[in-house]
């Protein structure tokens, strides 16, 4: 299948040829025609499927066949649940926007960062992408009007609720016109993704793409048992020993990131963290070093790991475990991505170890428990 026989117009072709996007990924081959008839779409797929040029694409067609509304109405709504979602999405629709003739303005806005230079740039914005707090902080200035949307994407939408978005969501949801199309996509049916799904699609095009397991499968996923305080070290030893040169590493608080990676950086290993305690200006920097290659240790937390998309991650170390097997899943499935090898290290301490079967016991596999001697 090509993204021509899909209905991609010889613009956007020449933009996926020059991105190296050779072939529709599976999601992209459902999505595109159901979304250029204007079909309402609920996708459950992770990061990493392709969802988003999945909706992108087509909805920069659809754009192109009507009038594009003015001053401060928006045509495309995208809600997200994070700050680098916003900015990932923006990029992917800023990027694709280029080939096009018309001039379609896109824009990110989200939280955590100063409201005014977004308010003066939202005059004339097509696309907008928006957190919901930041969303409904700039309606209620009058900085954006959402009564022209004629399309409402909701991204990562069980993420958005876990956040607790859904209060802002239901408000956003009562500014929009009734008649429009809705795109809703989410790593799981959960419940509360189910409602909303009823409340607003209509005879959706349901599309499931089961991502984690595949990727999983990619992945070699190797545990250490040891005691948290052998940890610093041992991580040291491993990315020195090993001649890691990229990679990403795990904690569950942000206190936790950055007491590691100051210990990493004293030890003379380049690193930096990002957690929801970093500004928005030092987490964009510090992704942009580790995808550069400039740093070699990302220190990340689950919250803010979810939906960064980082190409061929060789290696993810769980410096502690995750809560659940569902966050354990989604930290592995930074690596082992797009068909390349990628392995996974777990610590585990003596009292985290039944635990850590649990997490086995759910995702249906057994990982190998080595001995901190065995590097
Ligand atoms: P997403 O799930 O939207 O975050 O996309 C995951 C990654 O796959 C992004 O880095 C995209 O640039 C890439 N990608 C999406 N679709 C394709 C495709 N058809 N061919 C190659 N790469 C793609």
């Amino acid at each position: 299948m090509t993204f021509e026989s899909l209905g991609i117009s010889s613009y956007l072709l020449k933009a996926l040829a020059h991105q190296n996007y050779t072939e529709p990924y599976p999601i992209q081959q459902q999505a595109i025609p159901a979304i250029l008839k204007r079909k309402d779409v609920l996708g459950i797929a992770q990061t990493g499927s392709g969802k988003t040029a999945a909706y992108a694409l087509p909805i920069l067609m659809n754009l192109q066949k009507k009038e594009l509304s003015k001053n401060r109405f928006v045509d495309v709504l995208v809600l997200v649940p994070t700050r680098e979602l916003a900015s990932q999405v923006r990029e992917v629709f800023y990027s694709f926007s280029l080939a096009l003739p018309e001039r379609i303005k896109t824009l990110a806005v989200y939280g955590g960062v100063s409201i005014n230079p977004q308010m003066m740039a939202l005059q004339g914005v097509n696309i907008l992408i928006a957190t919901p707090g930041r969303l409904i902080e700039l309606i209620e200035c009058n900085a954006v009007k959402l009564s022209a949307i004629d399309t409402l994407v909701l991204d990562e939408a069980d993420k958005m609720l876990d956040l607790g978005f859904q209060e802002e969501v239901n408000k956003i949801l009562k500014l929009l016109p009734t008649k429009r199309q809705n795109l809703l996509f989410s790593a799981t049916l959960s419940e509360n993704v189910n409602e909303i799904n009823q409340m607003i699609l209509h005879e959706p095009l349901v599309i499931k793409i089961e991502e984690e397991k595949e990727n999983i499968d990619l992945i070699t996923q190797t545990a250490y048992l040891i005691s948290n305080d052998k940890k610093g070290p041992f991580l040291r030893q491993l990315i020195i020993t090993r001649e890691m040169k990229q990679v990403l590493v795990f904690c569950s608080s942000t206190y936790k990131a950055d007491n590691v990676c100051d210990k990493l950086r004293k030890n003379g290993i380049t690193a930096q963290a990002i957690h929801s305690g970093k500004s928005q200006g030092a987490r964009t920097e510090a992704l942009k070093q580790f995808k550069g290659g400039s740093i070699t240790v990302l220190v990340a937390t689950d919250l803010i790991a979810r939906g960064i998309d980082i190409k061929f991650l060789p290696f993810v170390i769980n410096y502690e475990l995750p809560r659940s097997p569902k966050d354990y899943v989604h930290r592995i499935g930074r690596t082992g991505r797009a068909e390349s090898p990628g392995e996974a290290i777990t610590f585990v301490a003596p009292e985290d170890e039944h635990h850590f079967k649990i997490i086995q016991k759910k995702m249906g596999k057994t990982v190998t428990m080595l001995n901190p001697k065995n590097i």
